[in-house]
């Protein structure tokens, strides 16, 4: 039995925790191209050779915690913040929309200024200028009643990345007002408030071992998640992690085919994290089962200062991004796909609903 665990996998969509370790420390043998094989046929059967795209808006920079590895963290005094107005989020969004987006994130720091009317309002208003648009909030940690008014607003998905499913290792990564608790549980508000969910962990930040990894990989079993973000840590220079190893390409593309035999609906992005580490981040992930890309609207004055890590990726107009992406995907044999891209259990609704 080559590959006794693979074969479990694709046939149980399930393992052990210690399964899911040993799997994980077969990174370097022939599992990896074997897990990258199988992983490319199941997207392509799910989702042909579509790759969905969304535009994401990185909308403020503002937050009030203390994510070790994160460049926004709230201790960066020297860090020029901004929150832009909803004149220039819809605007971002119209100039995605006028070539052929479909599909907006929403995404910042969490900023306590956000309030809840002044969010309803903004997805109010992105319903009515792009109806034929999902909207994709990943603003952080918010209260349930937060969650069911942004939902009744019309938001749809959210991302909320758990960044590691070990206890332990959480708490070395946050600040001691972090509760990694109070995270997963939002995690299940957001599921059973009927958002499509996204969880997603960072793969190789300091500390993490692959015991950790199958943490991860045994939660995502558990929370079966409409979306996954997952992509490599990379130091930030101004953090307390600034001289730490990146996390490793080839583990966080054999962990992207992995979630895609775990989950084979899964909506799984190429991230930008990956395409950063490697010029052929994205092409490689869609190889290892990837179907999403996310283009990045952000205005450019506000994304030099939305430096997550160093050196992230995207610098170019969206014409050219767009343009850039096309080609990348075509070289393998792929195309974009200009539409909402949603979950395959939830798509039969977006008629219907926001
Ligand atoms: N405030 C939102 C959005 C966070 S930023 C929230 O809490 O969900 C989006 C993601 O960027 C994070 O979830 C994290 O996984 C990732 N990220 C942050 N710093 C990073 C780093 N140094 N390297 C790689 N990814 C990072």
């Amino acid at each position: 039995m080559a590959f006794a665990l693979l074969d479990k996998l694709v046939k149980q969509k399930k393992l052990r925790f210690d399964e899911w370790r040993d799997l994980l420390s077969q990174v370097d043998s022939p599992s990896f191209e074997e897990a990258k094989k199988r992983a490319q046929a199941l997207a392509r059967e799910h989702f042909g050779l579509g790759i969905y795209l969304r535009g994401i808006v990185e909308f403020t920079n503002i937050c009030r915690n203390e994510c070790h590895y994160c460049g926004l963290q709230k201790s960066r005094r020297e860090l020029v913040r901004y929150r832009l107005s909803q004149e220039e989020i819809l605007s971002s969004c119209a100039a995605g929309h006028a070539l052929g987006l479909r599909s907006f994130v929403l995404q910042g720091g969490e900023d306590p200024g956000l309030g809840d009317a002044w969010l309803t309002e903004l997805i109010t208003k992105l319903r009515e200028h792009f109806p034929d648009s999902a909207i994709t909030l990943s603003l952080g940690e918010r209260s349930r009643e937060s969650y069911a008014a942004l939902f009744a607003a019309g938001a749809r998905r959210y991302l909320l990345r758990h960044e590691t499913a070990s206890h332990a290792l959480y708490r070395k990564l946050h600040s001691p007002a972090q509760s990694f608790y109070e995270r997963l549980n939002c995690l299940y508000e957001l599921k059973a408030l009927g958002y499509q969910t996204g969880a997603g962990m960072l793969i190789g930040p300091p500390g993490q071992t692959l015991e950790h990894l199958a943490q991860d990989c045994a939660f995502i079993q558990a929370f079966q998640p409409e979306m996954l973000g997952t992509g490599p840590f990379i130091p930030h220079k101004a953090t307390v992690y600034a001289k730490a190893e990146p996390g490793s390409v080839r583990l966080t593309l054999y962990v992207l085919s992995l979630c895609r035999l775990l989950l084979p609906e899964l909506l799984l992005p190429a991230t930008t994290a990956l395409r950063t580490q490697k010029a052929s981040g994205y092409t490689e992930g869609i190889l290892h089962g990837c179907n999403v890309i996310m283009p990045n609207l952000t205005p450019p004055s506000a994304k030099k200062h939305y430096q997550l890590y160093d050196g992230k990726a995207g610098q170019k107009t969206l014409e050219q991004t767009l343009e850039d992406l096309q080609k990348q995907v075509t070289s393998i044999g792929y195309h974009l796909v200009f539409d909402r891209g949603d979950h395959p259990r939830f798509a039969k609704n977006c008629e219907k609903s926001p």
